[in-house]
């Protein structure tokens, strides 16, 4: 017997009209690459996406359609995440930061009909222009005084929607029908498409505003730092509509300067980021001296993309009171799957044991399904202590990749293989100790890079650590650590192996270390291993 709810379908443009009627003074501001600070709200992000929607229908885009942005975080890339998937066709957000075949590659292979760019990336358009056979319209994210040198037939934004009525009846479709489409960086390989439904994006939404989700509310001034091209932000702009949030969008300026001031400035209490961004947060408050650290009012900064470092946790919480909530996801799972939120048991621990918590990526959120197989496809134990594939199952987990790129990617019951490995406690936090093709496999045992890595970035002069598996003839493979001093420091060989040998066991301490100036990172800033193996994979091991 089916239940007599009314099936209304869970639509992007629900969430917008939400935003506008209950919550139409909230103000969304925007750094903007011209320069100048823009200040907007609900109420017009609302009429101003009616109107580019009107726009967009006039040029003839249809249902299913995909319209791309090469952009940074501002109000205009906010208004094309309703404008686009609210009359049903796909917004596609482009990394721009990929290399430019990869962006060739992915405009072509998503065939988007028009391609929306900041200024920034002007001279990669008209580069990249005779390449792109599918996109009929470019459009510069700015206005007619403004427009840079593009190429021919480049229309300004401002120009587009200008003379658009906002009014605009949102058409009604099937809430499984697409709604944006992102690439995974595809560090092997060609990227592959993930192609997010209305449906999903909802629900997502309803997730990021639990309280043991994002606790996204309006009472939230958030500063969004990660990009609008980086999994849908995290799916935060939706979710932000969901609930009434203020947004501040950094526009192109992501150094720790510009952040720290528009945190400030906009009494921001919230903040989403990769790590990376972070450490450069910091560094601008160690070389300013002066800063008053009184007016930062973040309470909330979620990390997630790659491990939150512990020494990043612990800063926010000793000098700013700030809580890191640790997030695992990926593109393909829209991407928030566990959060770190602590449980009322941990309330009484120390600030060390609570760290302890939240170095982990945290909890199954409701709605995402969790298993760890060993290598013969075994379920093993959520018991904290073994390691395994992770697999995720869900109402915002792809079931596969757009014009079926790589095939099937779900096993009979529906599971899809992350490709990280991990481990579950009883409690159900995640612990995330590899990525699968990066484990290191010593004499049949398993040895976490991620754990070494965290454990040698503990040390006050070191900056950043990787670690791979090198050739060994009697062990298989043994770990070899690169390490990236701080500027001015020159931590010793012997130093750092006897700091390591306090925080992990005997037989996982690197064979040996070597030292590098920086380390290579993937376009979303996560370590490209296959360069450093490609590097040092013949390195050899001393003994
Ligand atoms: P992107 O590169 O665009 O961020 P991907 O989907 O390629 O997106 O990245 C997902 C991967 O990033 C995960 O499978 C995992 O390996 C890594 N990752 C994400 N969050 C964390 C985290 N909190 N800790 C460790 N690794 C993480």
């Amino acid at each position: 017997m089916l239940g007599l709810m009314q099936d209304r379908q869970l639509l992007v443009s629900g969430l917008i009209e939400h935003a506008a009627r209950y919550h139409p003074d909230v103000e969304i501001v925007s750094r903007t690459c011209e320069g100048p600070i823009v200040r907007t709200n609900w109420a017009e992000v609302r009429s101003r996406s009616a109107r580019l929607a009107n726009a967009l229908l006039r040029m003839g885009i249809r249902p299913g359609d995909r319209v791309a942005t090469l952009a940074w975080n501002t109000h205009r890339h906010l208004e094309l995440y309703f404008a686009v998937s609210g009359i049903g066709a796909v917004l596609h957000t482009v990394n721009p930061r990929l290399f430019p075949e990869q962006i060739d590659y992915i405009l072509n292979h998503a065939e988007s009909r028009v391609l929306f760019f900041d200024m920034t990336f002007a001279a990669l358009v008209t580069d990249l222009r005779p390449r792109l056979g599918k996109v009929e319209r470019t459009v510069a994210m700015t206005d007619e005084a403004r427009l840079p040198d593009a190429p021919d037939g480049t229309i300004a934004y401002e120009a587009l929607i200008e003379g658009e009525p906002d009014e605009l009846v949102w058409p009604q479709f099937d809430e499984r029908s697409a709604s944006s489409l992102c690439y995974t960086s595809g560090t092997t390989g060609n990227p592959k498409g993930v192609l997010y439904s209305h449906r999903s994006t909802v629900l997502h939404s309803f997730t990021a505003c639990a309280a043991d989700g994002l606790r996204l509310s309006a009472a939230d001034s958030v500063l969004l730092v990660v990009p609008l091209f980086h999994v849908n932000a995290w799916g935060v702009p939706y979710a932000s509509a969901m609930c009434g949030a203020k947004l501040v969008l950094p526009g192109p300026h992501l150094d720790g300067r510009s952040l720290f001031d528009l945190a400030v400035a906009e009494t921001c209490n919230f903040s989403l980021g990769v790590p990376t961004v972070w450490l450069g947060f910091f560094k601008h408050i160690d070389e300013t001296p002066g800063l008053d650290l009184s007016r930062l009012k973040l309470e909330r900064v979620v990390i997630g993309g790659s491990a939150a470092p512990r020494a990043i946790i612990e800063r926010f919480r000793r000098d700013f009171g700030v809580f890191v909530i640790h997030a695992w996801g990926m593109s393909e799972t829209s991407p928030l799957a566990t959060i770190g939120n602590l449980l009322p048991k941990h309330r009484g621990l120390s600030e060390e044991e609570q760290v302890n918590v939240q170095v982990r990526q945290g909890r199954a959120i409701c709605g995402v399904e969790l298993r760890i197989r060993g290598e013969n496809g075994e379920p093993l134990p959520h018991d904290g202590s073994q390691a395994g594939d992770l697999l995720v199952r869900g109402p915002w987990v792809a079931s596969g990749y757009f014009k079926g790129e790589g095939g099937d990617v779900l096993d009979a019951e529906g599971w899809f293989a992350t490709g990280d490995v991990a481990k579950i406690d009883a409690d159900g936090y995640v612990q995330l100790t590899d990525r699968s093709k990066d484990v290191i496999k010593s004499g049949g045992e398993w040895i976490s890079s991620i754990d070494l890595e965290n454990a040698a970035v503990a040390h006050p002069d070191v900056a950043e650590a990787a670690v791979i598996g090198v050739h060994h003839p009697k062990w298989q493979e043994r770990p070899l650590m690169i390490v990236v001093p701080k500027s001015g420091k020159t931590p010793g060989r012997d130093e750092l192996m006897a700091f390591l040998s306090a925080r992990v066991a005997k037989w996982w301490l690197p064979d040996d270390i070597v030292f590098a100036e920086e380390l290579p990172h993937t376009a979303t800033g996560k370590l490209q291993k296959t360069k450093l193996r490609e590097r040092y994979g013949s390195h050899a091991l001393p003994g």
